[in-house]
């Protein structure tokens, strides 16, 4: 029989279960949209981005700021993809070394983008400044925690291949990780200075309204549906009007379609899914990622999370669909942050919503040239908030004159991915088994967490020494 507590406690959660509803939080504290409309009849411009994004605004915003004439248009409206659903949390590393960015991509290539990725955030909230974007910026550091020994270890080599190439990153272990984070799940972290969060929708929208002061014509509900070469340009066309430009690019990370043959085989479009939780207390913020710090883990369903400007937890992890209950990805969601935060096990959902995001399989994006004057970047792979502005700003480049050997990424061809067709229909089995796998690795050593992770370096940040600096 169930007790007094146990029973309030079950009918708070259900209470809390039958508010959460299905919206995207953002769209309710974004800074107003810019001014947009559908397209109907002929424009012609240097440069035709396809996908209002992140990527596509910040490539318009460039081009514009150079003097080109530019367009933007999108299916739905400026930000809907994943830009306007996302974190936004600003996680300024990849996932491999410098080391492997230039065996992978070789020396000119790799180092570039060694030097880029230093300063991407940086870059990120200078831009933000500059253009005047109203987007709550917060450059608080990230927190990326360890859910396992064997991901602790290779979170340490990362750590100190980035630190000795000149990030600003620390290692927590121990109580020093529940101290930075709040977490009590985590018993190894990296601490990157760098790291941040911003409103993601309000931070497309500030881009475009930027682009558009410069000149750059906005259009929304405009799904671009051929795309053509005719008399020496490119035409693209909508259901109620045509674009001809000199160049094209194509922004549409994972909503991509069939606008250009082969692109959307190139990645796998996995979900990722999000809430925003009733504001915390201020006691609660205190304890919790004080001082707005981000986290995110290094499960494959990927646990993560920051604060809004309301003091609303926003907390997200792998999902199955466009539907965040699609195979019980609700419920994963909660045990997710009952895990993480297990001090807000009961906390009120308000909102849930879900969104696509662009996985390649070394989980770097792509900079595709399929034809002259044809341009693709994407594939960001949950790293999109601080990268796209580094795509965005090497598409401009490019189309700006610079030579291709310059940018940091290098262009490579369009390559679908094989069995792609079958994956993409196994794709909502992704969360479930890859939550299993993460589950499967803290088991393995749930005896390791209980005794303090013996397993990494002997490092302790006390208020006397605030972290070690991996420099
Ligand atoms: C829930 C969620 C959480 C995330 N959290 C983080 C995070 O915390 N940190 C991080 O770094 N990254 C995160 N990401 C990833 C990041 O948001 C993306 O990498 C980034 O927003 C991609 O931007 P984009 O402009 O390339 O694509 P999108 O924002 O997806 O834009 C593509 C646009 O193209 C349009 N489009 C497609 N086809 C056409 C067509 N034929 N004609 C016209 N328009 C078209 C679509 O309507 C869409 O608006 C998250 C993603 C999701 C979904």
């Amino acid at each position: 029989m169930a007790t007094g507590v146990s029973c309030c406690r079950t009918n708070r959660r259900a209470m809390a279960e039958r508010i959460a509803k299905e919206e995207i939080h953002w769209a309710f504290t974004a800074s107003a949209p810019p001014e947009c409309a559908k397209l109907e009849g002929a424009v012609d411009v240097d440069v035709l981005v396809i996908g209002a994004g992140l990527t596509g605004c910040r490539t318009a915003l460039g081009l514009a700021d150079a003097g080109a004439s530019v367009a933007v248009v999108d299916s739905k409206d400026i930000g809907w993809g994943a830009s306007g659903r996302s974190g936004g949390q600003c996680n300024p590393i990849w996932r491999k070394t410098p080391q492997e960015l230039v065996e992978r991509l070789g020396p000119r290539h790799g180092e570039t983008l060694i030097k880029t990725t230093l300063t991407a955030a940086d870059d990120l909230f200078s831009d933000i400044r500059r253009y005047d974007v109203d987007c709550d910026p917060v450059q608080a550091g990230w927190i990326q925690a360890a859910h396992a020994r064997k991901a602790a270890r290779n979170m340490s080599a990362l750590g100190k291949a980035w630190a000795a190439a000149g990030a600003d990153i620390v290692e927590l272990d121990g109580d020093a990780v529940r101290a930075a984070s709040g977490s009590p799940a985590y018993s190894f972290a990296l601490r990157h200075a760098a790291g941040g969060h911003v409103q993601p929708l309000s931070l497309t929208r500030g881009y475009a309204r930027a682009a558009a002061a410069l000149g750059a014509q906005l259009f929304k509900e405009t799904p671009m549906t051929s795309l053509e070469r005719a008399n020496g340009k490119w035409r693209a066309r909508s259901d109620k009007g045509e674009v001809t430009a000199e160049n094209v690019v194509l922004a549409t990370n994972a909503y991509t379609n069939g606008v250009w043959p082969g692109l959307r085989k190139t990645f796998h479009p996995l979900v990722s899914i999000i809430v925003a939780t009733d504001p915390l207390s201020d006691t609660q913020q205190k304890e919790i990622l004080p001082g707005k710090v981000t986290i995110s883990d290094s499960r494959l369903a990927i646990f993560y999370s920051r604060y809004d400007r309301d003091g609303r937890l926003i907390f997200g992890c792998a999902g199955s669909s466009d539907t965040v209950d699609t195979l019980g990805g609700y419920a994963r969601l909660r045990r997710g942050l009952r895990t993480v935060f297990p001090q807000l096990a009961d906390i009120p959902i308000a909102r849930k919503w879900a969104g696509r995001i662009a996985v390649t399989p070394e989980m770097m994006p792509h900079l595709h040239e399929p034809a002259p004057g044809v341009l693709a970047g994407l594939g960001f792979s949950g790293r999109g908030i601080a990268m796209t502005s580094v795509m965005g700003r090497a598409l401009s480049a490019k189309l700006l004159g610079t030579p291709a050997d310059d940018l940091p990424f290098p262009i490579v061809p369009i390559t679908p991915l094989p069995f792609h067709g079958l994956t993409r229909r196994l794709i909502p089995l992704a969360a479930p088994a890859m939550t299993m796998k993460d589950g499967f690795d803290t088991l393995m050593d749930g005896a390791w967490r209980q005794k303090g992770a013996q397993a990494t370096p002997k490092r302790r940040e006390t208020d006397d020494n605030p972290g070690e600096t991996l420099r």
